[in-house]
């Protein structure tokens, strides 16, 4: 019998266990389970979809006002309960406080997005479009919804989906990653505080068999994914057969590019966080410098390399730590493998993190940061996402080069580039094949009033993720033309197709 703490589903506004298998889950910082979490079977997820059902009519007909006030509650509950939650991602994900406190900030602002509904749901009117004839279109709630998320963000990739999907009038079934599932779980206990009914909001925990259930069920009209792109393509083909709406988001390989003219000292200072904060471990993150010009690869390898020997590793928990471990055991060693590669392939790693030993915490997951300089696009280290504080400097003389390295890149998720020249930066935005991008900022993740996506196969569907493109996703147009004739209006049989003229 464990005597770890079980990390449990939500159900019906009750916690329980559910099925009979359960995983470790590790703080990264001392290579420990801390607790287990139930991992929930067919049964226990269809249970999750009843509950989901059962509460849909009452809450699709709360006014739309209502629905909002209870995602204003939460927003102030996550504040007052910020130490709690960030401890929980800093204690199970590895990422520093700060980092941690940054990432629910952002999720409390996709909270306060939600909480103007009412106004985001208004739809058209067009009055006399005939004879006594009006016309309106308005947005539906969808019905029982479904989100899946990934370990990197564990708090605020659940709130790019569920404010805005139970505020639209739907209800939902989280199923967060099982590598860090409790901040989730208890976001969604203060959303039962701040009053969102029983039902509204459900959290199973599980991995692929709970998943399976969510996209075959039919009573489940709408799936959001974040995660992997192998995982993404597979969710989206599965949950479209089985007639679902999709929107699955992708991996990421970002490319920033720096040209000549650039502000280097920024441009530095921007990288190290875009590259190391998080332990890399960030869809957005900055995995791959492009240098435009010989001079320009030598100044950012110094400062990078002047930089790093600036950072400090450590426990997240640990006063003014730049950088904790890697999530898993698993993912520690195949960050290092990447490392490994790189030198086999010829690439030239300026510095090396395999060797950083975290006093006290020997048995954590930590990598130092690693430089590769002449990274070239056939290497693996530079084809492919390894999620880890892993920074490739690639060399080009122009940028035009750089801009067809990132095109014919497999992934789109996020690329930016630093520049004291309007005309380059212009050309940049308006042509790249990326789906966000910055000038001059390192992380261009829209705020939570734009929708944020990637493009190519960083992103299946068509819509992407929260701001006005939640609204369109979370609910479907209906449109509505009502005749009310004058009185003592008679009209005979019209055959022709009902047009202006
Ligand atoms: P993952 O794909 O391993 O897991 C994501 C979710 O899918 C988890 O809840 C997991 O339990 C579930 N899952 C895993 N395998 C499954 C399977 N075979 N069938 C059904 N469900 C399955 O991703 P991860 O390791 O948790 O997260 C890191 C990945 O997420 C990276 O690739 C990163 O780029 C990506 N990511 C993308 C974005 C974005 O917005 N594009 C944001 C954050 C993370």
């Amino acid at each position: 019998m464990s005597t770890l703490r079980t990390i449990q589903h939500l159900i019906d506004g009750r916690l329980h266990e559910g099925g009979s298998r359960f995983a470790d889950v590790f703080d990264p910082a001392r290579g420990q389970p801390v607790a287990r979490v139930a991992l929930a079977d067919a049964a226990t997820v269809s249970e999750a979809i009843a509950s989901a059902h059962r509460a849909l009519p009452g809450w699709k007909a709360t006014p739309p006002l209502k629905r909002a006030r209870v995602m204003s509650r939460l927003k102030t509950l996550l504040e007052d309960n910020a130490a709690r939650i960030c401890g929980l991602v800093t204690l199970e994900h590895g990422k520093v406080l700060a980092d941690s406190m940054g990432e629910l900030q952002r999720g409390i602002e996709n909270v306060e997005y939600a909480s103007y509904a009412p106004e985001l749901l208004k739809g058209e009117h067009s009055r006399n479009v005939g004879p006594d004839i009006d016309a309106w279109s308005e947005h539906q709630a969808l019905g029982v919804t479904a989100g899946i998320t990934p370990f990197n963000f564990p708090v605020m990739v659940p709130l790019w989906m569920w404010p805005m999907a139970v505020a639209c009038g739907n209800t939902f079934i989280l199923k967060p990653s099982e590598r860090d599932p409790s901040s989730a779980l208890l976001v969604a206990e203060l959303a039962l505080e701040a009053g969102l009914p029983p039902g509204v909001l459900n959290v199973v925990h599980g991995d692929k068999e709970a998943v399976d259930v969510l996209l075959t069920d039919p009573r489940v009209k709408a799936v959001s994914f974040v995660g992997s792109t192998p995982v993404a393509e597979a969710i989206y083909a599965t949950g479209c057969r089985n007639g679902k709406r999709v929107q699955a988001l992708g991996g990421a390989k970002n490319h920033a590019v720096v040209m000549p003219d650039a502000d280097i000292g920024n441009a530095v200072s921007a990288l190290m966080g875009a590259a190391y904060g998080s332990c890399g471990e960030r869809c957005m993150a900055v995995p791959l410098v492009v240098a435009v010009g010989e001079q320009t690869a030598d100044a950012i390898i110094a400062g990078l390399t002047a930089e790093i020997a600036k950072m400090k590793v450590g426990p997240g928990t640990a006063e003014k730590c730049d950088m904790g471990p890697l999530v898993t055991k698993a993912h520690f060693d195949k960050v290092r493998g990447y490392v490994d590669a790189g030198v086999e392939e010829g690439a030239t790693l300026v510095v090396d993190g395999r060797g950083l030993k975290v006093a006290g915490h020997e048995e954590g997951y930590f990598l130092g940061p690693c430089l590769f300089d002449h990274v070239k696009p056939a290497m693996r280290i530079y084809r492919e996402e390894i999620f880890g504080p892993v920074l490739g400097v690639v060399r080009v003389q122009t940028l035009a080069e750089a801009m067809a390295l990132i095109d014919a890149h497999e992934y789109g998720n996020g690329t930016c580039i630093f520049t004291r020249d309007g005309e380059a930066a212009r050309h940049f935005t308006d042509h790249i094949e990326v789906g966000m991008v910055g000038v001059n900022v390192p992380l261009p993740v829209p705020v939570a009033y734009h929708s944020f996506g990637g493009w190519k196969r960083s992103l299946f569907g068509d819509l992407h993720a929260y701001g006005p493109d939640a609204v369109r996703f979370y609910t479907r147009r209906k449109a509505i033309t009502q005749r009310w004739p004058s009185a003592g209006v008679r009209e005979g049989a019209v055959f022709s197709f009902p047009s202006s003229r």
